[in-house]
């Protein structure tokens, strides 16, 4: 029996976990459960899960579970506390990291000091502390298993092999709802066009990254930690079909792929199963039925933030937080509908030219420039406001 902490149950990838769970009753057990604010739906996973702890973001979202007359269940606490507390409940030996944005950073290496597997669903914790979050994890013997389903379909082709044998990471990219628009053409474009993925079905923020993609660009950093290769290493192809997850290429010239359906219970169920692999209640993929597969090169030009966070890869130290954190203001403002989608880049582009990187080896070093960029980075979208 697996006992799993989950970071972040009441969002996309936290459902679809607890569906895998369901699937494997005999195998996976929760104990901990961490979400936002959606205390309803965390009250019926209580009811549910049982499981031995709970926390939601904020103490007004606590009073709502409490209110609900949620059942036996120690409440965690709030905020970052909160979701370390699940992270670190001693019955836990799989925390599955589904949160977005960078509030887990101190669960995840909570987790890992207490030799916890991770199963991480979120890019921002390795792209903001990936030196420090692989570092604790190769001193304490502890494995990351990638959720992402690009990562997912990578960690399953070097199957264990060192990483001399690779030549190149090829990561697979959908190119989102704008694939094929030119710069002129995406000025306009609302957020609820952006928020419509073709192939997909994922959270707000990371619909808006997919199509500015951003979202690869994330996964290019991600991909650079997890697997200990350089950017020069790593090649992103745009493939509208998403059925081939990703693809390793080794030093012989083999390229090795793995082929799957769109639905993110199969990575999930990979992290929780490995080294194992269990039936999974899914479709078949039908490869008939997909008929054909293709693959383009980006267009950097139309869609900047790819060559971005490159650029950040490249630079590495603080950059990569620097380019998070302005990435995280400006999908924000872009949400709210007070920037245009081509001002995301923008803002990040600006908030980047701005810094100095220097080198950032402590949580409280990452923070620092984390807020520091967000302050800066809410100045320039300021100066990009939309005139209504
Ligand atoms: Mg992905």
């Amino acid at each position: 029996m697996k006992r799993i902490a989950i970071l972040g149950s009441t969002g996309s990838i936290g459902q679809s976990a607890l569906a895998v769970v369901d699937a494997h009753r005999d195998r996976l057990r929760v104990v901990g459960l961490a979400a936002g604010e959606n205390a309803e739906l965390l009250a019926e996973q209580i009811a549910r899960y049982q499981p031995a702890i709970a926390a939601m973001a904020t103490g007004k979202a606590i009073d709502r579970l409490i209110g609900t007359g949620v059942g036996a269940v120690t409440i965690g606490g709030t905020g970052r506390d909160g979701l370390v507390a699940v992270a670190s409940h001693p019955d836990a030996d799989v925390v599955l990291c589904a949160s977005s944005g960078t509030e887990a950073l101190e669960a995840v290496l909570a987790a890992i000091e207490l030799g916890k597997t991770i199963a991480l669903a979120n890019k921002e914790v390795l792209v903001m502390a990936g030196g420090i979050v692989t570092e604790a994890a190769t001193r304490r013997g502890v494995a990351i298993l990638p959720v992402d389903s690009e990562h997912n379909a990578i960690h399953q082709c070097v199957h264990g092999r060192p990483a001399e044998d690779v030549r190149r990471l090829i990561l697979t990219a959908s190119g989102g709802p704008f694939r094929g628009r030119s710069a002129g053409e995406l000025e306009a474009v609302s957020a609820v066009a952006a928020l419509q993925h073709p192939t997909w079905r994922m959270g707000r923020k990371i619909t808006i990254d997919s199509a500015t993609l951003m979202n690869k660009g994330l996964e290019v950093i991600e991909a650079h930690w997890l697997f200990g290769v350089g950017a020069d290493q790593i090649d992103v192809v745009i493939h509208p079909q998403s059925v081939v997850h990703s693809m390793v290429e080794f030093t012989d010239g083999s390229i090795l792929a793995q082929f799957g359906v769109t639905d993110m219970r199969l990575p999930i169920q990979y992290a929780f199963s490995y080294p194992e692999r269990w039936p999974a209640p899914l479709p078949p993929l039908d490869l008939v039925r997909a008929g054909r597969l293709d693959f383009d090169a980006p267009d950097t030009t139309a869609f900047p933030c790819l060559s971005l966070a490159y650029r950040a890869l490249e630079a590495e130290r603080s950059l990569p937080v620097v380019l998070n954190a302005a990435n995280e203001i400006a999908v924000a403002r872009f949400l709210e509908g007070r920037i245009g989608f081509t001002a995301i880049p923008q803002v990040i582009a600006r908030a980047m030219d701005v810094h100095r990187p220097a080198e950032v080896s402590t949580l409280a070093a990452v923070r620092a420039v984390d807020a520091a960029a967000r302050a800066h980075a809410l100045d320039i979208a300021r100066g990009l406001e939309l005139k209504v």
